[in-house]
């Protein structure tokens, strides 16, 4: 059985068995000494503290200040007291009153630290009621209501997938089943337990107990062992979120990183980063990549994509004026990190040749007041429809980065969700409109290259390739899908 109703959380493709992991054991509810229960929690918490000690992954960070916090001791404390209930129930409610706090935030980030709060109850309840989960030794797809990140880090050689009810795109599950390129898929279907099931997000569904020509379909592409080859002519770059992906750009053989979604990097904390913190996260990625391409985009923040501190609805050129300081200090930590010289900074969601040739000499100002004479190339992404519309005004531009899921939104309405299931006919129409671009940045010796999810779907690519395009920057789980389309179109060329 086929199920298109799913939403990606993150991208890949598995075939395994699924264990669905048991709801919650039945706890005790009713309390006979409110000192026993308040003894048993603190021993619980320490307990976790002891557990927590011990993860090294920056995931905890927030879990361990949860339970840490002297708001959560009263108030399981006042509950056992004042209701007289057990430990692990005083708990489930008091979780359950911050939760619906959290949620009435109209902070995303706050409203996604709801998982952290989930996944440190649940370990405070395994402590309490002293339970051991057995997940199988073999690979399996996980299946439960919501993925909490303890368990992903506990099985990660065995989970091969994960299908939940709910699940945040930026919960921290999230995060790190993108940057553990584990496939994770949401849907509200009711999937059981110990049954063949396929996951592919390219194709945007799921398949339970699939056939053997449908089970052979999937393992056709599932070749391990290739690496990107060098093409000649052609760049075949990673987009990535932060700096833990980097390894994978290099051993999968990318030539260098296309897009750097560096808003990310401020999505993980609840201040804005320091300069300092800055240069050395920006420090760090280029030194990791050497001296291969690089490119930064300066955070793009709005909409989908908001951060605790500041206020924005849309995203887009005005984030950067009504954020001035974290603007300059973003472009000085780039511009000092520009070790190699290859740095390439580009702008989001620019809209007219004002807001680029403002923001290009706002960079440049800053770079001067810095001394620096390191070369860096200064460009934008070409991801609105009065940008490609008007596309011959951005004579200042040294580079363009199509960005395909925002550009197809505006001159298709596709919502996000679906833009990676988008119908030939609008794949055909921006073929034909990215004719002009091509030719226009051919004439100018401007440097083009494609990162939005298109450039990494076959059909769109093979379309692209045929109109001249030559650089592409994908995920880097989707280095397998690109070499193929850019090998297939070479040899049709022969
Ligand atoms: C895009 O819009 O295509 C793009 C790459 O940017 P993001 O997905 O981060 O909005
Ligand atoms: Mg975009």
């Amino acid at each position: 059985m086929i199920i298109n109703d799913i939403k990606i959380i993150s991208e890949g493709y598995c075939f395994a068995k699924t264990y669905k992991l048991p709801d919650f054991i039945n706890y005790k509810i009713s309390c006979s000494d409110p000192n026993l229960e308040i003894t048993r929690f603190n021993q619980a918490v320490l307990k976790a503290n002891q557990d927590l000690e011990k993860e090294t992954s920056s995931y905890f960070v927030i879990q361990k200040m949860i339970l840490n916090d002297n708001l959560l001791k009263t108030t399981v404390t006042d509950l056992i007291i004042n209701k007289k209930i057990s430990a692990e129930a005083s708990l489930i409610q008091a979780i359950k009153n911050f939760k619906s706090e959290m949620l009435k935030s109209q902070s995303t980030y706050l409203q996604e630290r709801v998982y952290d709060l989930e996944d440190m109850c649940q370990r405070l309840l395994h402590i309490l009621v002293d339970t051991k989960i057995k997940l199988p030794t073999t690979d399996f797809i996980l299946v439960v209501d919501e993925l909490l990140p303890s368990i992903l880090l506990q099985h990660l050689n065995n989970i091969k997938g994960i299908i939940t009810k709910k699940a945040g795109y930026l919960s921290h599950g999230a995060i790190l089943a993108r940057t553990l390129e584990i496939p994770f898929i949401t849907t509200n279907m009711t999937i059981p337990n110990d049954t063949n099931v396929i996951i592919d997000t390219r194709l945007k569904h799921l398949i339970i107990n699939p056939s053997n020509k449908e089970i052979n379909e999937l393992k056709v592409t599932n070749n391990e062992n290739v690496i990107l080859r060098p093409h000649e002519g052609f760049q075949l770059l990673a987009n990535v979120f932060g700096n833990e992906e980097i390894e994978k750009v290099k051993k999968y053989g990318f030539d260098g990183i296309g897009l750097y979604r560096t808003e990310f990097v401020f999505m993980h904390n609840n201040r804005p980063l320091t300069y300092e913190e800055q240069l050395n996260i920006y420090t760090d990625a280029v030194t990791k990549l050497g001296p291969l391409s690089f490119c930064f985009r300066t955070f793009d923040i709005g909409d989908d994509k908001q951060i605790p501190y500041i206020k924005t609805h849309k995203k887009g050129f005005l984030n950067y004026v009504n954020n001035k300081e974290m603007f300059e200090e973003q472009i000085k930590a780039f511009i000092n990190s520009n070790l190699y010289g290859k740095m390439k900074i580009m702008f989001p969601m620019i809209e007219t040749k004002e807001e680029f040739n403002y923001l290009k000499s706002w960079v440049l100002r800053i770079k001067k007041e810095l001394n620096n004479d390191v070369p860096l190339k200064i460009g934008m992404m070409l991801e609105t429809k009065s940008a490609l519309e008007n596309i011959y005004d951005f004579n200042e531009a040294d580079f363009f980065s199509i960005g395909t899921n925002d550009l197809t939104m505006q001159l298709y309405h596709l919502n996000r969700e679906k833009a990676k299931k988008i119908p030939a006919k609008y794949i055909l129409d921006l073929k034909n409109k990215l004719i002009d671009v091509i030719n226009y940045c051919n004439k100018t010796n401007k440097e083009l290259s494609m990162c939005g999810e298109l450039a990494a779907i076959p059909e769109a690519t093979k379309s692209f390739l045929q109109i001249g395009l030559k650089n592409f920057s994908v995920s880097p789980s989707a280095y397998k899908d690109l070499n193929e389309s850019v090998c297939k179109y070479l040899e049709s060329i022969k």
